[in-house]
């Protein structure tokens, strides 16, 4: 069976850089993966050759081999095992494509110079510093690159010196039945460099771990979920590889007033029976202070009110959101022998009046409820 060029299956050129294959297998992957075309043969091979085409030159070594032998100059590389390997789900796919983010970070294994692991940091704010933004001091326990070997993993005074089992290259030749396979040199692990006097304070690693501080500009209007990313901060890489990425993972913490969905805020305000009845002025919360709510007279519990523009500015711009203040009647409690009369003299005041017309239609719907049971 003859195989398709890897670069045709992907429809790059033979010089395309690494974000131009990413973006190339993304594109095929998505139109032919099975979960999208299911029970699609075709579509399913296709797939796996895209994935296979990847695989291959996605990494560094490999490409460079298929590029000078071919086919068969990646055959039987590291996993690859020719043909027969399964597909997973989306998830897996771009979490491995694309998911370089969190934890692993860089190439692990493979040696040579790879970029430092991103980092995340959870950051829990209050409401307030979340709507208004903030400046906020974080300490990050990391790597860094050693001070005192600066960063190459040597006793100072001494060097690193090239491995004299792969002359340099991190890479041996072996020979497997037909095949001449590549491998990672088991001296140096692939660095190309052996130490032979490792520095004491990194032990050879070239990295120390360390608690950083970090200063943190929150824009104003963040909320949970959101993530502020700061380029270079995460742990240093190893032997002279850049450093990755700390990503801050906001947090906004409860509120004693107010919940927040998006760009409105929501509260609770309780009302005295007066009030309700007779109508009247409320104090509510705002995040700027005390407005004053104006509620009409035979006003109900649960009613929500809207204060326009007293919500948030999302950090992604526009206008304000609104203020929801929904009014909870509150029962009179501790009530005097006279006050009790009063209210007696209230009541028999409302008999037979359309005071509650809610409360009549309910007792109405009541009757006739039992009344059909027991028929
Ligand atoms: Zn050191
Ligand atoms: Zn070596």
């Amino acid at each position: 069976m003859s195989k398709r060029d890897y670069y045709e299956v992907l429809g790059v050129k033979k010089d395309a850089s690494a974000a131009e294959l990413k973006k190339a297998y993304r594109r095929v992957a998505m139109k032919h993966h099975p979960d999208r075309n299911p029970d699609d043969k075709d579509a399913e091979d296709k797939f796996k050759e895209a994935s296979e085409a990847y695989e291959v030159l996605s990494d560094e070594q490999k490409r460079a081999a298929y590029d000078q032998y071919g086919h068969s100059g990646v055959e039987g590389m590291g996993g690859m095992g020719g043909g027969g390997q399964g597909f997973g789900s989306f998830s897996d796919i771009f979490g491995d494509v694309f998911g370089d983010i969190f934890g692993g970070g860089g190439r692990g294994g493979r040696g040579g110079p790879s970029r430092g692991s991103d980092l995340r940091y959870t950051l829990d704010l209050t409401l307030e510093e979340a709507v208004k933004g903030t400046e906020v001091k974080i300490k990050v326990p990391t790597l860094v690159g050693c001070k005192t070997c600066g960063g190459n993993g040597a006793k100072p005074g001494t060097s690193a010196s090239t491995c004299t089992t792969c002359g340099g290259h991190g890479q041996v030749r072996m020979q497997q039945g037909f095949f001449s396979v590549q491998q990672t040199c088991p001296n140096c692990r692939g660095k190309g460099k052996t130490i032979g006097d490792p520095c004491r304070d990194c032990h050879g690693q070239g990295r120390v771990e360390e608690t950083k501080t970090l200063s943190v500009k929150v824009p104003a209007g963040v909320d949970t979920g959101d993530r502020i990313r700061l380029a270079g901060e995460g742990e240093a890489g190893a032997d002279g590889g850049p450093a990755g990425d700390l990503y801050v993972q906001v947090h906004v913490k409860d509120h004693e007033f107010f919940q927040r969905d998006g760009r409105n805020l929501y509260c609770e305000v309780p009302i005295s029976i007066f009030d309700a009845c007779l109508g009247g002025e409320l104090e509510v919360p705002t995040l700027d202070g005390r407005v004053k709510l104006k509620v009409p007279a035979e006003t109900q519990t649960g009613k929500m009110f809207r204060l326009r523009g007293k919500g948030v500015v999302s950090v992604r711009g526009g206008a304000a959101g609104d203020l929801m203040c929904r009014v909870v009647l509150e029962t009179p409690v501790n009530l005097s022998k006279r006050q009790k009369e009063l209210l007696e003299e209230l009541k028999a005041s409302m008999k037979g009046q359309k005071n509650s017309p809610k409360q009549d239609s309910w007792f109405e719907g009541m009757k006739n409820f039992f009344g059909d049971l027991k028929m």
